[in-house]
């Protein structure tokens, strides 16, 4: 029998109101989420890649309980989270914890390094003081802080430490699965490869399964197994690590890549670079959602939104070029440039 994920989304939706009150209808509404579906099993890690504003951290936040989906369900370890009553959620909340981006606003500037840290036993019966103070040191020293460290306080160290701190945070009630949002953006790129390699170690001493949320496809690749792309709330396109920048199937993936500097002047140079903003989720494109930007939409882009289906072994794309009638592009598309054809 397959195993059951420690994470299963299954069709997640998110609205947000714009304007209205108590009384009155909302103006409009933000589509944040549109039918997003994967699943993530115990010690795996998942990365979810897109621009800002793609609704990923919108998917994160909903798998921790911090906000309800409008739609579709959220599983963990087989259990439906949005049945659970309150005090059965806080339970098993203990077992997904999250990392956030910025480790200057996420941390107390009031509370101690031990406070912070310990501070997730405090949800249910924390244990003694002496016990706290002997599991922070334990943290610390795993996460390359030093116990001395347990009474100052956050200005007192630098970012990376801070986001070090952040993680033992995260640690304390050895949780199985961990929501990183962004941990390492907001820090100096020698420093981003540290903290990798901290949560990469992590995640094979203590089992962990990451929901590894970032804009940096390279990041994400390196860190996590499998790979979602996301755009406009909705995933494009899933793969195994390292398959994207060997042959991208979406086009917005490929524009991604494009995206990524390139030093090496005799690498080829990227097919086509993106232009424009992503499309405002008040008011979504109809039909495929990324064809007012696409350098290959064609007929019927404009008119019919592609499903995420299987179009390789272990790969599923979004697009009626790539994938949404098999491999090749549809008969009514003979004026459809072919790839590398688009140049910035
Ligand atoms: Fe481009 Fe059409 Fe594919 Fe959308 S469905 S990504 S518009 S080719």
């Amino acid at each position: 029998m397959a195993e059951t994920p420690l994470v299963r989304a299954v069709g997640l939706t998110k609205r947000f109101p714009i304007g209205g009150g108590l009384f009155r209808r909302p103006r409009a509404w933000v589509q944040a989420v549109n039918g997003v579906s994967f699943a993530i099993s115990r010690g795996e890690s998942l990365g979810l890649v897109g621009e800002s504003g793609c609704g990923k951290s919108t998917v994160g936040r909903m798998l921790l309980g911090l906000i309800p989906p409008t739609g579709g369900r959220i599983e963990f370890d087989g259990i439906d989270i949005g049945r659970l009553p309150r005090t059965e959620f806080r339970r098993l909340r203990r077992r997904m914890q999250v990392i956030f981006q910025d480790p200057y606003a996420s941390l107390d500037p009031r509370m101690t390094v031990e406070a912070i840290v310990t501070e997730p036993l405090f949800a249910d019966r924390p244990p003694r003081r002496a016990e706290r103070r002997r599991l922070a040191a334990e943290l610390l020293d795993r996460v390359g802080l030093r116990a001395s460290d347990l009474d100052r306080y956050p200005h007192e160290f630098s970012g990376g430490q801070r986001q070090r701190i952040g993680i033992a945070r995260a640690l304390c009630v050895r949780p199985e699965l961990i929501v990183a949002d962004e941990p390492v953006s907001a820090l100096d790129v020698s420093i981003q490869a540290q903290v990798i390699n901290l949560l990469e170690d992590l995640q094979r001493d203590f089992g962990l399964a990451y929901l590894f949320i970032s804009h940096d496809l390279a990041v994400v690749e390196h860190l996590c197994r499998r790979v979602a792309v996301m755009y406009l709330g909705a995933i494009v396109e899933t793969a195994p690590a390292g398959e994207f920048s060997r042959r991208p199937l979406h086009p917005y993936t490929e524009a991604l890549i494009a995206a990524v500097p390139v030093p090496d002047v005799r690498r080829p140079r990227p097919p086509f670079r993106m232009e424009g903003d992503v499309p405002s989720p008040i008011d979504p494109p109809p039909g495929c959602p990324f064809h007012p930007r696409c350098p290959y939409a064609f007929d019927p882009c404009p008119r019919e939104t592609p499903p995420l289906v299987a179009a390789a072994p272990g790969r599923e794309v979004a697009c009626w070029l790539n994938g949404g009638r098999g491999l090749s592009a549809p008969a009514s598309a003979p004026t459809s440039p072919a790839k590398g054809e688009h140049s910035a």
